[in-house]
C-alpha cells in the first residue's frame, strides 16, 4: 500500500464493530495514525489496534449533542497541516450516510492530501451477522439503502416511499428507529403489504448483538416493547425470512 506520509488524512472505514471486519489497509492506517479522530460507532476493540495514536471522539449522534460538520472539517484539516499523519476513522464504510464526501471536498479544497479505506457497511455485514443475506436469488434483486434521517433530522421528506416499496426487493434502513412509525405507514400506503417481514438489527457484530424479527405494520410497536435501539439497522424484505435457516 502506498506510504501514509505526514500530512495526509486517511478516511478509513471501520465496519460495524467486530474488530475482525477491519480491512488490512484499515489495521496498517490505525497503526500508522498520529491522531485518530473517531465517531461514536467505532468500538473499543477497533481503537485497540492503535499504537499510541491520540484518539480524538468527534462524530454525529442521533438525538445528543454532537459536533457541527464543518467544526470536524476543520479539526481534520488543522491536524494535517500540524504535521500529523490522521486517521479519520469512521463505523462501517465511510461514504455511506457517513458524512465521508463532505470530509473528502473539505480536504480536496484546503488542499489536503487524502486516502480513502473502504469498509464493510452495517447495512450489508451486520445483516449477514444476523444471518440476513441483503440479496438472494429466490427473493430479491434489488437493495435500496436509504437513511431515515436527512439533515435535519427528520425522516427524508424528499423520499417517494411508494416508489421506493415498489422498487425495492429489499429495503435496508439506517438511522430509522425514531421514524419507523411514519416510514412503515407510508410503505404500507404505497401499497406494500403490511405483513412484509421486517427484522431490526441492534449491535450488528458485537457481542451484544440483538435481533427482532417483526412484520411491517407491527415494527414501530415491537420495536417500542422490545427496548430495540440505535445504533440498530432495519431490512423489509421476503429475505429476512431466510434468518430461520441461516442462524
Ligand atoms: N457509515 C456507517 C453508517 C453510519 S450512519 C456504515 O456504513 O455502516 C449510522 C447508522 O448506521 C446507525 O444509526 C445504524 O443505523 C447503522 N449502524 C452502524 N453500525 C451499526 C451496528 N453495529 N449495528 C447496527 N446498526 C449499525
Amino acid at each position: 500500500m502506498n506510504e501514509f506520509a505526514k500530512g495526509e488524512v486517511w478516511l478509513v472505514g471501520a465496519g460495524p464493530g467486530d474488530a475482525g471486519l477491519l480491512t488490512l489497509h484499515a489495521v496498517e492506517a490505525l497503526k500508522a495514525a498520529d491522531i485518530v479522530v473517531h465517531d461514536a460507532l467505532v468500538s473499543a476493540e477497533v481503537l485497540a489496534y492503535t499504537a499510541g495514536a491520540e484518539l480524538v471522539l468527534l462524530g454525529k449522534r442521533g438525538g445528543m449533542p454532537s459536533p457541527k460538520q464543518p467544526e470536524i472539517n476543520a479539526r481534520l484539516v488543522a491536524e494535517a497541516k500540524a504535521g500529523k499523519r490522521v486517521v479519520r476513522l469512521k463505523g462501517g464504510d465511510p461514504f455511506m450516510f457517513g458524512r465521508g464526501a463532505e470530509e473528502v471536498l473539505a480536504l480536496v479544497a484546503a488542499g489536503v492530501k487524502f486516502r480513502v479505506i473502504p469498509g464493510i457497511t452495517a447495512g450489508i455485514g451486520g445483516l449477514a451477522y444476523a444471518g440476513i443475506p441483503v440479496t438472494a436469488r429466490d427473493f430479491n434483486s434489488s437493495v435500496i439503502f436509504l437513511t431515515g434521517h436527512d439533515h435535519t433530522g427528520l425522516s427524508p421528506e424528499g423520499v417517494d416511499w411508494a416508489a421506493v416499496g415498489k422498487a425495492a426487493g429489499m429495503i435496508v434502513l439506517y438511522m430509522a428507529m425514531r421514524h419507523m412509525d411514519e416510514i412503515a405507514k407510508k410503505l404500507i400506503a404505497g401499497g406494500m403489504p403490511s405483513d412484509i417481514p421486517v427484522a431490526v438489527v441492534m449491535n450488528a457484530s458485537l457481542p451484544d448483538m440483538k435481533v427482532l424479527e417483526t412484520t411491517l405494520e407491527n415494527a414501530a410497536a415491537d420495536i417500542a416493547a422490545s427496548g430495540i435501539g440505535a445504533p440498530a439497522i432495519v431490512s423489509i424484505g421476503g429475505g429476512n425470512l431466510l434468518r430461520e435457516q441461516m442462524t
